[in-house]
């Protein structure tokens, strides 16, 4: 008897060890062959291999040769039981994914978020519920967590994966026929590759989303100020102008220039220069309502576009920021540094290319007047 719960007690050691040792080997694998500062998708199948099927494969070998020896199980279902608990072990570890990658920004979602995952948690809960009756209905899963994938961001997708897996394996417990009319085992082997095929399509597409989000923003965003770009300035613009037409949404636009800025090179060096444009950027973004947008447009040449405001609305806001700039921006000491600008509304029958044309044409008239002016029209 003592002897038996001995063994007992040894086989459940090596076990608990082994189980230990999968995530150890994970952490030692990633480090070594996964590359750390990559982002997004193709991260996935490095990880996938280095820090789930190889250290969960050493653990499932070592558990059920364990369990064989034991005679907890026959020597001929060692390599039935060896898939399970590697695909177990690796959903788990894949589940622990994005506190390794962690990139998401910890802000909290917008409304229209918060209404994407009310609209797909409410569905695949639905659906999970109708599966404890239809089964086939599970695989449906699938489809509701892809297009959730493009809408929600990625730490929300992987609680809704985590609750979702949990709530197959309990309804698996309940209907251990879930997957096959063959009870028992091959059941359990199929839901945990279904699982594991899920959990990894689904992140997959998830990082490959993320990706595209953060190119899609790379490419409207000026490297040294982080500003937005003139691309774009250009897609806004065009927006707005379309949106003129169609529902007479007037808006304005400012152009702001620094002045004298060449000397400013000259006298301090290129480098002080870019601190200028980007110290510059900063004080102009505080300084401007959420919906005001700042577009880097040339070298010293920015635009702010203002929707749904008049000329003498945005007359003012340009009046203020030219005083912000006088007083304010003190990158060089003892150096005023100022801008000059222009400011126009948009008219009937503009184009992107002539409300520009006038409003650099006002913009010329600050300079030409002496510089460190507002001229609207
Ligand atoms: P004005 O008052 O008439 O606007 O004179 P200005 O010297 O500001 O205008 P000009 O167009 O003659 O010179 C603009 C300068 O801006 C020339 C260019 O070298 C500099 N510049 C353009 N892009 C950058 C940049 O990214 N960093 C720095 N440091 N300088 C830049
Ligand atoms: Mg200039
Ligand atoms: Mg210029």
């Amino acid at each position: 008897m003592v002897n038996e719960e001995t063994n007992y007690l040894l086989y459940l050691t090596i076990s608990a060890l082994a189980d230990t040792l999968a995530p150890y080997i994970a952490t030692l694998l990633i480090k070594r062959y996964v590359e750390i500062n990559y982002h997004y998708v193709k991260v996935l199948v490095p990880f996938a291999f280095y820090g789930a099927l190889i250290p969960t494969f050493i653990s499932g070998v070592i558990i059920s040769l364990n369990l064989a020896i034991g005679g907890y199980i026959s020597m001929s279902e060692v390599y039935r039981f060896i898939p399970i608990l590697m695909f177990a072990d690796s959903l788990g570890l894949f589940l622990l994914f994005p506190i390794y990658k962690h990139f998401d920004t910890l802000s909290m979602p917008t409304l229209k978020e918060w209404k994407h995952i009310a609209f797909y948690g409410i569905s695949a809960s639905i659906l999970m519920c109708c599966a404890f009756y239809y089964h086939y209905l599970i695989f449906l899963v699938l489809p509701i967590l892809l297009i959730a994938s493009f809408k929600i961001r990625m730490s929300v997708i992987m609680i809704m994966l985590f609750v979702i897996v949990t709530e197959m394996i309990v309804m698996s417990a309940h209907n251990n026929d879930l997957f096959t009319n063959q009870r028992g085992i091959e059941s359990i082997v199929m839901l945990m590759t279904y699982l594991i095929s899920l959990v990894f399509v689904v992140i997959g597409m998830s990082l490959h989303n993320a990706e595209l989000i953060a190119n899609i923003k790379l490419a409207h965003t000026d490297s040294l100020t982080q500003t937005k770009n003139a691309k774009a300035y250009k897609e806004k613009i065009s927006q707005l102008i379309s949106l003129y037409q169609r529902y007479q949404t007037a808006f304005s636009i400012i152009l702001l220039d620094i002045d004298d800025f060449k000397s400013i090179n000259d006298n301090y060096g290129h480098r002080v220069g870019d601190i200028v444009l980007t110290d510059m950027c900063s004080l102009i973004q505080k300084n401007i309502r959420t919906n005001d947008t700042l577009f880097r447009v040339g070298g010293e040449e920015f635009v702010i576009l203002l929707p749904i405001t008049s000329l003498s609305e945005a007359k003012d806001v340009a009046d203020k920021l030219k005083t912000i700039v006088a007083n304010d921006l003190t990158t060089i000491e003892n150096r005023q540094i100022t801008v000059s600008l222009g400011v126009t509304e948009v008219h009937n029958e503009d184009t992107e290319d002539l409300m520009y044309r006038r409003v650099d044409e006002l913009l010329y008239r600050s300079k030409h007047n002496g510089k460190n002016m507002v001229t609207s029209q």
